[in-house]
């Protein structure tokens, strides 16, 4: 595995997507990393006679180079009870979920947080944002096993104070879940040179008392850190939240009350929303985390993604796991364009959403979403080198030459998200160190 800093080429075919609706490719691209960093991009022939011998060149050809994999909202202790129970959101965490949650502490917290993240960087994630459960040593568990991965990570406790699943007085569970995710997020917020950062995580409106949402977008002020919560994911959570809150215009103004919609808000789902709640999302620079594959696998609903992106918010994709049955991001492309073919077949004037915006969304476009588009998501020299390199013949039916050569960008994408998954993915890298390398190469020609 690549893992000291000397500059190194890569050459492969690089595919990124610069915007929404864009996508980029070099057929016969390299990319030089010196330092965790991008530090030229261009053709490989061009890049070589530059630097003949000065540097280690690494030619993966058949395989694509993107830019790493974005997974903006996902749950740590859920992974093992994946593709379980075929009820809607609220009996489902009740009877699958809540009681995972709460045995995701001690010994199984530690031996299970290092498989988790080595399985989200052996599916090409180089970025993840994730609610550890509503234990301080769940999250430092996590914490801990996504130093050692090498993975880009945004973590912090799930805080539930309203019919949580742990044991104390709800008095008792805000005071504590204060203090506790204050002091995990001194402790962990961007350390390792800001590749850990900590989010203050409120579940949802309907475990979360008003003091406990207040508070918590208090310290994520105080701390300069991420804020993640659920909204309008399910129809009968919106009706428990109308109960609960009686006085509040619809589920998005609970959040607007206690102070929790910023630009470093990341909210999950976001399915079932008025025009006024979608309009005060994009107002305050909040950003969504679309879960298309948990939407379906729930029952949730279908995402209105056109009239997000519309209002200009910053949408990103999420595996929601378990609520998502994989980690697999590829898989979670595919079911955002499936989502939005759903609903075109029911309105007519709706456009589907294609390969290449699928990509964006999954790569650039969560980056923007975490505010990270600066160092992140597209194949630009000065960027942080977080890559990863898909072998192409593992994807193709016939895998020869003649196939190889003809296949364009867009072609590339809509195979990664079709029949790509960590059987294609051979290596992935986060600043420039290789993170992942599958054992052998997988389909080589
Ligand atoms: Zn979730």
């Amino acid at each position: 595995m690549q893992s000291d800093t000397s500059p190194f080429g890569l050459r492969g075919f690089l595919i990124d997507a610069p915007q929404f609706g864009t996508l980029r490719g070099r057929p016969n691209g390299a990319v030089l990393i010196d330092n965790g960093k991008i530090s030229k991009i261009g053709d490989y022939d061009d890049l070589r006679r530059l630097h003949p011998n000065s540097i280690r060149w690494l030619d993966r050809r058949p395989a694509a180079i993107f830019p790493g994999l974005i997974d903006c909202h996902t749950h740590l202790p859920q992974y093992s009870v994946v593709a379980r129970g075929e009820s809607e959101l609220l009996p489902w965490l009740r009877q699958h979920i809540f009681p995972v949650e709460r045995e995701f502490t001690g010994p199984k917290a530690r031996a299970e947080a290092p498989a988790f993240f080595q399985e989200l960087v052996r599916n090409g994630t180089t970025t993840v944002m994730a609610y550890a459960a509503i234990y301080e040593d769940s999250c430092d568990a996590g914490f801990e096993a996504a130093k050692q991965s090498g993975i880009r990570a945004i973590l912090g406790k799930m805080m539930m104070d309203l019919g949580s699943y742990g044991q104390l007085q709800p008095k008792k569970v805000l005071s504590i879940s204060l203090l506790e995710s204050e002091r995990l997020c001194r402790k962990w917020h961007r350390s390792e040179e800001g590749r850990l950062e900590y989010a203050f995580s409120p579940r949802f409106a309907v475990t979360c008392s008003e003091k406990m949402m207040r508070s918590a977008a208090e310290l994520a002020a105080r701390f300069e850190a991420y804020l993640q919560t659920h909204l309008a994911e399910n129809r009968e959570e919106l009706e428990k939240v109308h109960h609960l809150y009686m006085s509040a215009r619809d589920y998005t103004h609970v959040y607007e009350k206690c102070g929790m919609l910023t630009p470093h808000t990341v909210v999950g789902h976001c399915i079932h929303l008025n025009p006024r709640e979608i309009a005060a999302i994009a107002a305050a620079q909040s950003s969504v985390a679309h879960c298309p594959s948990s939407n379906l696998f729930l029952g949730s609903g279908l995402m209105k993604l056109d009239q997000l992106l519309k209002a200009g918010i910053n949408v990103g994709l999420g595996s929601d796991v378990a609520g998502g049955p994989e980690l697999n991001m590829w898989q979670v492309m595919r079911a955002a364009i499936e989502v939005q073919k759903a609903r075109s077949a029911y309105e007519p004037n709706l456009r589907p959403l294609r390969p290449g915006e699928a990509f964006y969304l999954a790569t650039l476009g969560g980056a923007r979403a975490l505010g990270k588009s600066n160092i992140i998501g597209s194949l630009d020299s000065g960027k942080e080198a977080d890559l990863i390199v898909v072998d192409l013949a593992a994807l193709l039916p016939y895998p020869n030459e003649d196939a190889l050569a003809e296949l364009t960008p867009e072609d590339i994408v809509a195979l990664c998200i079709y029949r790509g998954g960590p059987q294609a993915n051979l290596e992935t890298y986060v600043r420039g160190k290789c993170i992942y390398q599958a054992p052998s190469p997988a389909g080589a020609l």
